[in-house]
């Protein structure tokens, strides 16, 4: 399908849809349109739209799954790149696993524990890409992304080339992988043999997750940084949060690290909510929290 902006055809390589709500892209549930939201075919055409973008003096998001995402009310006058399918299948050679950024992790995690290889296990269950887990330096359960990742072919300042990840600076929830500085393409991680028990990790991180977290109603995970020394949750519940509502943004009564889309939620309740627990926790403890959660 040929997309115009203005009199100007897109590059080819897209699946490409218009006037897109975000609250359908991102697991917030909120967000008004997305002007034009592309699903690139290939590598190249990934490329083509950040080129054509640039040249044209386009805005630019990108987005994974869009599930650590706070999208603006007003919608996004520009274009949404949507990389969160897979351009091909992860390629193995004995425990290194090359997989496309476009990957769910969860699938990539649980596909590797079937090729009888382990590292990936307590990943299992974050609901994003492989991109947007490097992006992010992802991490759950004593396990982050960095401690298997070992290079990541990106597309920076033009230019498509892999980066050995030892060069890179990679910190709590945050790398040099994220859009947009640049655009993480494949990912190769180096796991090992499975010594029987990754299997079991699975189940019981996936267990966890069920009982401690809020999945019934949409959210984009924890909604603060770990500070140092401390759980943001436990915070936020010491000083009575849990439950506190602003529109239809409340403090999770079941974790108070997440915030939750309990029906109608707008950016700018979830922003007040935030920067209210933001003033409270501060007061209280004096301990300054920092979201988790990006922008579009
Ligand atoms: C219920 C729930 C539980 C969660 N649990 C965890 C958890 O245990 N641990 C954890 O770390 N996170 C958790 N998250 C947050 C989220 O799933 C992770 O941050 C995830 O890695 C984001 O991946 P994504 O594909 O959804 O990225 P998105 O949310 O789409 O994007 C996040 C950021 O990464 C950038 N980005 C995405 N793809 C790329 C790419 N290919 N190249 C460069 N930049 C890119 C985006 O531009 C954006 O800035 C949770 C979220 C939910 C909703």
């Amino acid at each position: 399908m040929n997309v115009f902006w203005g009199n100007m055809a897109l590059p080819e390589g897209f699946g490409a849809e218009v006037n897109i709500p975000l609250s359908e892209l991102t697991s917030f549930r909120i967000g008004g349109n997305a002007k034009v939201v592309l699903h690139p075919h290939s590598y190249n055409a990934i490329r083509d739209a950040v080129t054509f973008a640039a040249q044209n003096g386009i805005p630019l998001a990108l987005l994974g799954k869009g599930t650590n995402i706070l999208a603006s009310d007003r919608g996004f006058g520009g274009f949404v790149l949507r990389f969160d399918t897979p351009l091909h299948e992860p390629v193995y050679r004995g425990t290194t696993v090359i997989a496309c950024c476009g990957t769910s992790l969860t699938a990539l995690a649980r596909e590797t524990v079937r090729h009888g290889l382990m590292g990936l296990e307590r990943l299992c269950g974050i609901p994003g890409t492989v991109g947007g887990a490097c992006a992010m330096n992802a991490g759950a359960y004593g396990g982050e992304i960095k401690q298997v990742l070992v290079r990541i072919r990106v597309l920076k300042d033009g230019r498509d080339r892999w980066i050995d990840v030892r060069d890179c600076d990679l910190g709590y929830r945050r790398s040099a992988f994220s859009f947009p500085s640049c655009i993480a393409l494949e990912a190769e991680f180096s796991l090992r043999h499975d010594d029987g028990t990754a299997a079991q990790t699975i189940q019981t991180c996936m267990d966890k997750r069920r009982e401690k977290q809020p999945l019934e109603l949409p959210s984009a995970g924890s909604t603060f940084k770990r500070p140092e020394g401390h759980f943001a949750g436990a915070l936020i519940e010491q000083c009575g949060l849990k439950g506190f509502t602003i529109g239809g943004a409340q403090v999770s009564e079941k974790h108070a690290g997440f915030i939750v889309n309990v029906g109608g939620a707008t950016e700018a309740d979830v922003s007040s909510l935030i920067a209210y627990v933001q003033r409270v926790v501060l007061e209280r403890t004096g301990v300054s929290l920092e979201p988790e959660i990006k922008r579009i």
